[in-house]
């Protein structure tokens, strides 16, 4: 398993760039990634629209000393794109600023970002007014189609605000520096929606999980192990849980981040049980849960037997749904926080449907409904649930495809290459952090934008 693969390393030398170029084929590029320190743009930012959302953004940016720009000008270079559409009440507004975004692109540095925020489609206040309805989902599908536009590692992405949260809401701005830092590098054509104004921020935006005691389950490998690690990076105390047969690789894994590893399989009834207790022991509290842990048994449904179907519902979906049930009973009793944050991996197969994963696909799904269902009850308390979808991750499990079929899925996305494990655990720690306590219920896909959709 190679970081860059072995195509886009070949692109990205002088040879190889000629040949993609003169016989058209796709040149992605290395991504930039977070590392502790880096500023959220390296160049200057534009910000489109005197919008209140506009405003604001502009105005915690220059606070940043980062290098605001309010006009396109003429052969400017920038950073990010920053398109405020939060007003727009019928379609025929968009073009004075989609223009304005038309003339910038061209400058747009190589893992640029375009950001477009605008108000939530759905919103019942404005429900029978079709022409703000219009133009909300209109921006929709601005946002989604820009996005397949972009090249040499910039994306595009929108934050949607809920009816009366603003962009001064820490979910907000943890959403803003996600979308424009290498945080978020393999997130393509998504939204974040801001539901509430809920969250406080982090005197440290580089440690946004400070004092935070979090479990990872599947953390001995792959992207539970990124996940460990990110998180602790972000300040967290990561409590691993492994199957007793990893030990050794979660043992190694949890001393290199200071944590601590449980053996401990959680299809197991009493697994809650026993995580709290072990919370509580060592550290008097728990803040959050994060459902990694899965397993694959891929088969056509024709030839499906009840030992893959079963096995496969009871990691993936069963252990999270009963795991969250035991937990959210101890809600605010001592060791588990009241603001309780929980986040799982969903899939794109949860959503897209891929053959030979009917019970995958299932399984995975049903994380996007758990995550619903179990919002509303977490919100009152403050805290959270949110799910991550991811694509094409470059793991052990992707390793073993055939090398014609990896080849295709890998360059079948906007960003024309697998993600990382540490693109899943970026949006992972974004969930656990107190700004985000505003985004509540939502799976977000981290998959380069995977030509694969409903
Ligand atoms: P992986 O197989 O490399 O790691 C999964 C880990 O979970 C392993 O260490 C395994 O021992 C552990 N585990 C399995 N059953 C367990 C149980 N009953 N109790 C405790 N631990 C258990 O998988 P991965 O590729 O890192 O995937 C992690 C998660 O991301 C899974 O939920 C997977 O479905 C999801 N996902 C992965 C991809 C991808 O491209 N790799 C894409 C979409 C979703």
């Amino acid at each position: 398993m190679s970081p860059t693969d072995s195509y886009t390393r070949f692109v990205n030398r002088p040879f190889g760039k000629q040949v993609a170029k003169t016989i058209g084929l796709p040149r992605p590029v290395p991504l930039r990634r977070h590392t502790p320190g880096d500023r959220l743009a390296s160049g200057p930012i534009l910000v489109i629209g005197d919008t209140e959302a506009g405003d604001t953004i502009a105005e915690q940016l220059w606070a940043e000393s980062y290098d605001v720009r309010r006009d396109p000008g003429l052969k400017q270079k920038f950073s990010a794109l920053i398109v405020a559409l939060d007003d727009t009440a019928h379609p025929r507004d968009l073009s004075e600023r989609v223009l304005q975004v038309s003339t910038a692109l061209r400058g747009l540095e190589p893992n640029g970002r375009v950001i477009t925020v605008f108000r939530e489609p759905q919103d019942p206040s404005v429900a029978t007014d079709a022409n703000i309805v219009a133009v909300r989902h209109g921006i929709e599908g601005f946002t989604r189609s820009l996005a397949k536009e972009m090249r040499f590692g910039a994306t595009t992405n929108g934050i949607i605000l809920s009816q009366e949260v603003t962009m001064a809401a820490p979910a907000a701005q943890a959403a803003l520096r996600f979308l424009l830092s290498g945080r978020s590098a393999y997130v393509a054509g998504q939204f974040i929606t801001i539901s509430s104004t809920a969250g406080s921020l982090p005197t440290d935006w580089d440690r946004p999980l400070a004092d935070k005691v979090i479990v990872v389950t599947g953390a001995a490998r792959g992207i539970g192990e990124a996940i460990s690690e990110t998180l602790a990076r972000d300040g967290a105390t990561v409590i691993g849980v492994d199957m007793p047969a990893a030990d050794e690789a979660l043992t190694t894994v949890m001393n290199r981040i200071g944590g601590i590893a449980v053996q401990l399989d959680i299809t197991n009834e009493n697994a809650a049980t026993e995580l709290i207790r072990l919370a509580g022991q060592r550290f008097g509290r728990l803040d959050g849960i994060v459902h990694n842990a899965g397993i694959t048994r891929d088969k056509l449904l024709a030839n499906m037997d009840a030992a893959r179907w079963d096995s496969l519902i009871a990691v993936n979906i069963t252990a999270p749904l009963r795991i969250n049930e035991q937990l959210l009973a101890e809600l605010g009793q001592g060791v588990v926080a009241e603001n309780f944050r929980i986040t799982s991996l969903a899939s794109t197969s949860g959503i897209a449907g891929n053959r030979g994963q009917t019970n995958y696909a299932a399984a995975k799904a049903g994380i996007i409904g758990m995550t619903q269902a179990f919002a509303d009850q977490l919100a009152q308390t403050g805290g959270s649930i949110n799910a991550v979808a991811p694509g094409f991750i470059e793991t052990a499990m992707t390793d073993a495809m055939p090398t014609a079929t990896r080849e295709v899925a890998r360059r079948m996305n906007s960003l024309q290459q697998g993600g990382r494990p540490v693109d899943v655990a970026e949006a992972i720690a974004l969930f656990h952090a107190d700004a985000a306590a505003g985004i509540n219920g939502t799976t977000l896909r981290v998959c380069g934008q995977s030509m694969v959709g409903k």
